[in-house]
This record gives structure tokens, C-alpha cells and sequence, in this order.
């Protein structure tokens, strides 16, 4: 299985990336509203050794399986890539090619260097896929199987007991969608989707390097865990997408060490656009209400205050009128308040 379809890279990638010379053994098959799709040399080669395999294994009707499974997994990679450019293209950006290669699809797309865009840009590659899966759980309802929450569980099983061939391939492609779109989205590693959007979200509050040490904090534990399990299991594809993970980690690492980090694609600087920290965040519900709360006592106490300013006055003004005998027991008692708070205003200054 193809672990991952989709992946973004933002930008040209030429020499800059550690597989990039590897990347460039590629040839054109065809366009797709105006996007060119090319195809790595190697793409080929496994699609027939995973359909070979089959036959070995299972015989033609396997093999046909797999065959269809695969063009399943194309179809999808393809929408998965479209998704990415579509995106960057309604947000004024370039989408100059998507390529298939072993571990999935790239898109080459630019980046609007506004983190909170670019995270639109690699979230429509995975969202993209949701119709994929709508539509099969549409046509498997249509003929008759009851609905069922397994179907969205890639732990149970693919092809269940009563499925004809096609039930059960509809039923695959489902799957197929669920591990891809969970698998891109909340693993945060990158070049997966869901470390471009990590590194989006650093982007927001933190430094350029800062970010970029901080994502291969995520990458590189995640990296060797995938790789680890891929090889364990003998899903080589894992194996070598954990790989990529380590290896572009280890570049953000040899670029933060030199101080070029704006060499990386994704912590690149944009001449026209720079992104502005974001604008003092809005005070929450209760925050709001303790400050209505200070601000109406602050103005009942001065308040309060003035009133007994006056009261003072006008006290005073009967002292030197008539004496001080003259005064009532309620005055008296006034003037000692006025006379505390006083002094506590003095102490407190
Ligand atoms: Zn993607």
C-alpha cells in the first residue's frame, strides 16, 4: 500500500531538497486543467511489481484486485494533488506541476507566505479526498449493504464475509480514503501535510528558526517510529517515507546550523509579504466580565469618594458658620471617615 498520496511541497524544490536529484527522474503524462502530470520512473516499476506479487500470491483474480486497488490509489493520489493546487490557485498562487512518485504525490505549488493561507493550501489535499468517500459510501448503500461504522475502520476487516469483488473494492477504497486523510492530517511531520501545517501554526507565533527547530522536535521522533514500523511490518513504502521524514529533517537542521534557514522552501522569506504577528487576541468571555466588573467598581468608588468630598465640604462650611459644637453625631462621624480614608490613601501612597 501507498502510505501517503499526497504531500505538498511549496515551492521549487530543485537542489534544494536532500532527494531532489532522485525527484527529477521523471516523464510527462499528461495534463489536467492546465496542470502538467509527470510521472517518477519508479512509480511504474512498483505498480508492476505489486501487481506481479499478486498474481504470484493469489492468482488472476488477486491480481486483479490489486490492479484495480491501484488505479484506485492513482485516482486518488490525483484528486488528493488537485486539491493542494486548486487551493493555491483561488488564494492567487502558482500550480506548476503534480508529480507521482513511489511514496504518493507532490504538488508544486507556491506558498502565499501568510501561514494562515498555506494551511488552507495543505488541508484541501486530504479534504479533497472526503468526496472519494462519500461517494463510496453512497454507492455501497445504494446496493443494499447496510450501513455500518466498520466501514470507516481500517482495523476491520476489507474485504468482509457476503461482499461481491466490486462491494469489497468499494469498500477498500473507502478505507483506503480514511487511512490517507487521517494519516495526512494529524500526523505531524513534515513534509506530510500535517507538518506543513504544523509549521504553519509556529509560523504564527514564532521566529523563522525557532520554528524550524521546533518542527523537528515533531519529525524526528515521528520519523523514526514510521520507519521503524514500516520495516518491522515489511511495508517498505513506510519504511522509506519515514526515511524522507529523518532526511528533510536532518536538512532544516544543517540549514539552522549554518543561519540559512531562509534557503528551506518552507521557512523561506517572501520579498512582498512578511508575515505580521498576529493582532492582540480578543479577551475571552470571563476575562471581559472581570474587567466590566474593575471598571464598574473603580467607578462606583470614586464615586463614593466624591460624595463624601462634598459632604466634607459642606460639613467644614457649617464649622466655621456656626462652631464646632454644632455638629451632629452622623457629621461627626463623617469627618472621622473622611479622616481614615485619608490617612490611608497617605499610607498607601
Ligand atoms: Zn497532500
Amino acid at each position: 500500500m501507498t502510505p501517503d498520496p499526497g504531500l505538498v511541497i511549496n515551492g521549487a524544490r530543485e537542489g534544494g531538497a536532500p532527494i531532489g536529484g532522485f525527484l527529477n527522474w521523471t516523464f510527462p503524462l499528461f495534463r489536467l486543467f492546465g496542470i502538467p502530470i509527470r510521472c517518477h520512473w519508479f512509480y511504474p516499476v512498483l505498480v508492476a511489481m505489486y501487481v506481479l506479487q499478486a498474481l504470484a500470491e493469489g492468482g488472476a483474480r488477486h491480481m486483479g484486485w490489486m490492479a484495480m486497488v491501484m488505479a484506485a490509489l492513482l485516482v486518488t493520489t490525483i484528486v488528493h494533488e488537485l486539491g493542494h493546487c486548486f487551493m493555491a490557485q483561488s488564494l492567487g498562487q502558482h500550480a506548476d506541476q503534480i508529480l507521482l512518485w513511489p511514496l504518493g504525490g507532490l504538488a508544486y505549488v507556491g506558498r502565499t507566505h501568510d501561514p494562515r493561507q498555506d494551511i488552507k493550501i495543505s488541508a484541501a489535499g486530504p479534504l479533497a479526498q472526503v468526496p472519494i468517500a462519500l461517494l463510496c459510501i453512497a454507492i455501497l448503500l445504494a446496493v443494499g449493504k447496510p450501513w455500518s461504522w466498520g466501514y470507516l475502520n481500517p482495523f476491520e476487516a476489507w474485504w468482509p464475509y457476503g461482499f461481491t469483488f466490486w462491494e469489497g473494492l468499494c469498500l477498500a477504497v473507502l478505507k483506503l480514503q480514511v487511512v490517507l486523510i487521517l494519516f495526512n492530517l494529524l500526523v505531524p511531520a513534515y513534509p506530510l501535510d500535517g507538518g506543513s501545517i504544523l509549521v504553519n501554526f509556529l509560523l504564527m507565533r514564532y521566529s523563522r528558526s525557532h520554528s524550524a527547530l521546533v518542527t523537528t522536535y515533531f519529525s524526528i521522533p515521528i520519523g523514526i517510529a514510521i520507519t521503524i514500523w514500516g520495516f518491522v511490518q515489511r511495508e517498505l513504502l513506510l519504511g522509506f517515507l519515514g526515511i524522507w521524514v529523518l532526511l528533510e529533517a536532518w536538512q532544516i537542521r544543517r540549514l539552522l546550523q549554518w543561519g540559512e534557514i531562509e534557503a528551506h522552501p518552507m521557512f523561506a522569506a517572501a520579498p512582498e509579504f512578511d508575515y505580521a504577528p498576529p493582532r492582540a487576541r480578543r479577551p475571552g468571555f470571563f476575562a471581559r466580565w472581570r474587567m466590566r466588573r474593575a471598571e464598574r467598581r473603580a467607578r462606583q468608588e470614586a464615586q463614593r469618594t466624591a460624595d463624601l468630598r462634598q459632604r466634607v465640604d459642606a460639613i467644614l462650611e457649617k464649622v466655621s458658620r456656626e462652631g464646632i459644637d454644632s455638629l451632629t453625631g452622623v457629621e461627626r462621624k463623617i469627618l472621622e471617615e473622611a479622616s481614615r480614608e485619608a490617612s490611608r490613601n497617605r499610607d498607601s501612597q
